[in-house]
């Protein structure tokens, strides 16, 4: 095998593989901690992607919002190829430009004042966290090991242990204990509640301003602006989870601009990395981000050039392209055409911008509609809520969104 492999190159042994090896052997070789759709991608390109038989799907899925810039933006490729032939992965040991330039163009894109460059969301949280328990001691003055922070119930945050310790999601959490203390957990959406959580100790709020995960629920109008006040008037940090719902994916570069809450600190994942690479990151005011001090964190991969330049140039091409405003028209038109298809087994239709949810009643059968799907060539798969998540690349056009309507109606016929 490794012969084959270095004679005729990865690609050409991967093509000798048919679907059904790959799953099998995915399944014989591979932990089950997914339950994936059976369908297996070998290409890709904008909205759409290809099994081995050469099937067509529209992707809803969009790597959950990481493939903003849709499959294999030709800027974002370009851009990595350049890399290729230059410097790829040094360390923070040393500077490197691209890194400064990131550092600089995230600020500039998030409104912010610094940042720390990670690869995963989970590891963009744990830095906040890790931030904001440090400004608690040193700057709020909370006493040694009593800081709190207040979370939502039904939250996403990702799947470290210190993480899934706060999830109200059982199997997340069954029989990975013993978690991480100093999480408060309140309803989402419930301003009161969150009043009543802060103490004195408390160091910040971490919330996402939509919850994707969760089955695309909305807080009530006026929440987040609700508590960036009561953050304020109780000298706590307020952090947006944005990692799913950044980068245009709402029809604003990130979903707390619908309201005046503008952030202590954002997390940032997913389509920073344009659909190619893992790049997360924490951006935050000066006051809160200066509290860390060299050998207070790191990450080995974190920030590195090749990271660095897919970001930057995966930002640009947001701006360059407008995909804000194409994201909350195409996702308006997705939505409307979703409530005009008028099934008796749609219970609601939930979005913002191209974060669409599709909720079905009680007693339809999930598992069913999701094969109806794939044999419509759509790809989308259910959240909480029985909820399923329409997401696609944010370069849909209106033809294809049209398109999406049409197939989720056979599909649910
Ligand atoms: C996906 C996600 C994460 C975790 O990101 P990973 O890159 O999978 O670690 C955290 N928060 C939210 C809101 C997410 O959607």
């Amino acid at each position: 095998m490794w012969q084959d492999i270095e004679q005729n190159g990865v690609q050409a042994v991967v093509a000798r593989i048919s679907d059904a090896e790959a799953i099998e052997m995915t399944e014989r070789y591979g932990s089950h901690n997914y339950h994936p759709l059976p369908v297996n991608i070998v290409r890709a390109k904008g909205v759409y992607a290809y099994d081995g038989a050469g099937k067509q799907y529209i992707d809803c899925i969009g790597c959950y919002s990481a493939v903003a810039h849709g499959h294999l933006s030709e800027f974002v490729c370009e851009t990595a190829r350049r890399q290729l032939d230059k410097v790829t992965l040094v360390s923070r040991a040393m500077y490197t430009t691209e890194l400064a330039l990131l550092l600089k163009t995230v600020c500039e894109y998030t409104g912010m004042e610094m940042a720390c460059p990670m690869n995963t969301g989970a590891e963009a949280v744990e830095t906040a966290i890790k931030l904001a328990r440090k400004w608690a001691y040193t700057i709020k003055r909370v006493p040694q090991d009593k800081a709190e922070i207040i979370v939502a119930a039904e939250n996403f945050h990702g799947r470290t242990t210190t993480i899934v310790g706060f999830s109200s999601e059982p199997q997340y959490k069954q029989d990975f204990g013993p978690f991480t203390p100093g999480f408060i957990t309140v309803p989402f959406g419930d301003i009161e509640a969150v009043e009543r959580a802060m103490t004195p100790n408390t160091a910040a709020v971490l919330m996402e301003p939509i919850q994707a995960e969760g089955g695309i629920i909305f807080p009530p109008d006026g929440f987040m602006a609700r508590l960036r006040k009561l953050c304020d008037a109780n000298n706590v940090l307020l952090i947006w989870d944005e990692i799913q719902t950044g980068f245009c994916r709402t029809g604003k570069p990130f979903a707390w601009q619908f309201e005046d809450a503008k952030p202590d600190m954002i997390c940032l994942g997913k389509a920073l990395g344009g659909g190619l690479f893992p790049v997360a990151a924490v951006a935050g005011s000066r006051e809160a981000l200066s509290v860390f001090k060299p050998g207070d964190h790191g990450s080995t991969f974190g920030g590195n050039p090749l990271a660095s330049v897919i970001a930057i140039a995966a930002m640009a091409e947001l701006q360059t392209s407008n995909l804000a405003e194409n994201s909350a028209r195409m996702g308006a038109r997705l939505a409307d055409a979703f409530r005009n298809i008028g099934s008796e087994k749609v219970l609601d239709v939930r979005g913002r911008g191209l974060l669409v949810g599709l909720e079905v009643k009680e007693g339809v059968d999930t598992a069913e509609l999701s094969s109806r799907f794939i044999e419509q060539g759509l790809l989308t798969k259910e959240t909480r809520h029985r909820t399923f998540r329409f997401a696609p690349p944010l370069v849909i056009d209106a033809a294809t969104v049209d398109e999406i309507a049409a197939k989720t109606k056979a599909a649910l016929q």
